[in-house]
């Protein structure tokens, strides 16, 4: 398998045709091709020397990912569910907004975090995700919405993975999707969530990117966080919370707070307060999310007007605070859910095949 082409940075690409003798401005072409016009061959980019193509084509891929299967819900929603080269399946997901189109991409093959209302960490981490082969999803996703003359405006890095614990690749894919000459999708316009992973916080808020940054908080104090995000034993809130006032001092930028509703575990009202208390002084933003429903966890979906309620508490305390609108209620969804559907298959597949 060579590298792949996606991999590599403006400057690093650049560098690398100088090395193969050619002139500084093929880069711009080859951009060009890969982001502008999203070729799927270097037989296709027809203003480079054919030589170069060959040669392009021998010591790189541009197909990183294929597609398995497709879903799209009555609302828009499209999800893909993508075999990398070496098979492991990925989810990507298009959502429709009033503001544009936003592209929900995938850092990891799995997730080690194990937060216990995710299907995407059964079965833990397989691997890391390269900067290419997250820069193809929303190549890919791209690709969907030019059928439509529609443009993804917006990218949310909340797939399956934790992307600070593949915070290399991560940069180097926001570098790329960023690039003038690249996607040009603004900083602004795009978003990272972790569940806190508080030392790449503070490396995050150093980088000073426009850049958004959201958190999963999902409770409001510490014995129960940890039992809905182990995480929290490794990075309780108070050092959580530190990293976060860091972020926020440093880059005079708002915080978002993600916070999973689950029903009767961490939705009552003295959540809601202990939870105003916690984030209260903080530049932030809080986004409640009705939970979808994983048929191998144990949560229930928190009653509408339970949500509402507790968004009137935190409102009452002077903290902004939305309610996710659900994205294709009606297909798979939620994170990892066609993922775990796929392995599933595969595994009976497999056993079927060993009986034989
Ligand atoms: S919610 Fe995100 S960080 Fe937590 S287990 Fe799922 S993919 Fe990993």
């Amino acid at each position: 398998m060579n590298p792949l082409v996606y991999d590599l940075p403006y400057d690093a690409l650049r560098q690398r045709l100088v090395d193969m003798g050619e002139p500084a401005f093929r880069a711009t072409q080859l951009y060009e091709w890969l982001y502008v016009h999203r070729v799927t061959s270097f037989a296709a980019m027809t203003n480079l020397p054919k030589a170069l193509r060959e040669k392009l084509a021998e010591t790189f891929d541009v197909a990183a990912v294929r597609e398995l299967q497709r879903q799209v819900s009555k609302d828009g929603t499209v999800k893909f569910l993508f075999a990398l080269r070496d098979g492991n399946a990925i989810e990507t997901v298009i959502m429709r907004h009033r503001y544009g189109n936003s592209v929900c991409v995938t850092t990891q093959v799995g997730c080690r975090i194990g937060c216990t209302f995710c299907a995407s960490t059964i079965g833990g981490k397989v691997r890391d995700l390269s900067a290419g082969e997250i820069v193809a999803q929303v190549v890919e996703a791209q690709r969907f919405l030019d059928r439509e003359g529609e443009r993804a405006s917006h990218v949310v890095v909340m797939g399956i993975g934790e992307p600070f614990e593949n915070y290399e690749a991560l940069m180097t894919f926001l570098s790329i999707l960023n690039h003038d000459k690249g996607l040009n999708i603004g900083q602004r316009h795009i978003t990272v969530s972790t569940s806190g992973i508080v030392p790449r916080i503070y490396d995050f808020a150093d980088a000073k990117l426009q850049v958004k940054l959201a958190v999963s908080l999902h409770a409001p104090n510490d014995e129960l966080r940890s039992c809905i995000m182990p995480i929290n034993r490794r990075y309780p809130l108070a050092e959580l919370m530190e990293a976060c006032r860091y972020y926020v001092e440093t880059t005079g930028r708002r915080i978002t707070f993600e916070y999973a509703m689950l029903g009767g575990v961490n939705d009552r009202p003295e959540h809601a307060e202990e939870l105003a208390r916690l984030v209260g002084d903080l530049l932030c933003h809080v986004n409640l999310i009705p939970v979808n429903y994983v048929p191998e966890r144990q949560y229930v979906r928190t009653p509408r007007d339970e949500i509402f309620r507790f968004q009137r508490i935190l409102q009452r305390h002077g903290i902004p605070t939305t309610i996710r609108r659900e994205h294709g209620s009606d297909i798979a969804a939620a994170c990892g859910q066609l993922r775990a559907q796929h392995n599933r298959q595969k595994r009976r597949q497999a056993a079927v095949e060993g009986a034989r």
